[in-house]
């Protein structure tokens, strides 16, 4: 595999920190202009950091958009990457919001970084409808944490879901996928009660069938793609339209073509659904590699 070349990663952190210096700019003038409007304190539960997740979410987004735009690929090395210099964003904006406010002694000398920080960090306190609270002390730090941790997850989310997208190597560029087809390997839900044991029984066997059958027909069709088979492959696809209803069953084999929007090329790729809801599972059974030609046949009107 190809790594990026260093000029791309250099274009995808760029971009990154354009959107995060006006990410925190913003929120920094928010701050300023409205006295007390700070973003970054916006807790949901007392424990979930929503404010910096949605700066970070900003803040980050150049990451995403440069890497998709130039087809740069994430790698582990580019994420950790992104993942430093957001750290290092944070602590950028805390010393810009101390330099900003410049605290000063009576006597006129200034209040050192980490004295200031930590008066302020201890002084972190939850307010609850009009009532304000007591400081936090020692556990400010702990929410501080918090607000590290969400500012960095919401800037390595684009990434990260970027980095499980079909990339063609070839021509440096992420793929575009769309469902070609859904084939049903379940039954409707039913509920049965206690004394329906016999019916559930069956019910449970009827539905092993059906899973057994409907993973046996994708990998038929991923078998005969393999083996070149194409029209055998179309056949197959055409038999099992993506229905509304079938996503409703037990479990469902999704078959999904990513296609490089420059070669052609592609991948089709299995994934075996069963379940709904919470109790989704989702099992990839098989990617096979396409050549154009194979693309052209496979790909929905
Ligand atoms: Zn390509």
């Amino acid at each position: 595999m190809a790594a990026p070349s260093r000029k791309a990663q250099m274009y995808v952190l760029l971009g990154g920190a354009s959107t995060s210096v006006g990410a925190l700019s913003l929120t920094g003038w928010l701050a300023r202009s409205t006295g007390d409007f700070n973003v970054m304190g916006w807790y949901a539960n007392y424990i979930i950091p929503i404010g910096p997740i949605l700066v970070g979410l900003v803040a980050g987004s150049g990451y995403g958009i440069a890497s998709w735009i130039r087809g740069v690929k994430i790698t582990r090395g580019l994420l950790a990457a992104v993942l430093l210099l957001q750290c290092a964003t944070y602590a950028y904006a805390q010393f810009d919001e101390y330099r900003t406010f410049a605290p000063a002694y009576e006597d006129g000398t200034p209040v050192p970084f980490t004295t200031y920080y930590d008066f302020v960090t201890r002084s972190i306190a939850f307010q609850s409808g009009a009532k304000e609270g007591k400081p936090l002390g020692a556990i400010g730090y702990g929410v501080r944490f918090l607000e590290l941790l969400g500012f960095v997850f919401g800037a390595v989310f684009a990434p990260i879901v970027l980095k499980s997208k079909p990339y063609c190597e070839r021509c440096s560029r992420y793929m575009k996928t769309r469902a070609v087809a859904l084939v049903p390997a379940g039954l409707p839900p039913k509920q049965f009660k206690k004394e329906e044991y016999e019916a559930a029984e069956a019910y449970r066997k009827e539905q092993q069938t059906a899973f057994a059958r409907g993973r046996g027909e994708a990998q038929g069709l991923l078998a005969a793609v393999l083996a070149g088979r194409m029209e055998e492959a179309h056949r197959l696809c055409a038999a099992a339209p993506v229905r509304k209803e079938i996503r409703q069953l037990t479990g469902r084999v999704a078959i999904d073509l990513s296609r490089c929007p420059s070669c052609s090329g592609g991948l089709l790729l299995a994934r075996v659904f069963s379940g709904q809801g919470k109790d989704l599972r989702i099992e990839s059974i098989g990617t096979v590699p396409l050549a154009p030609v194979a693309v052209r046949v496979l790909q929905p009107a």
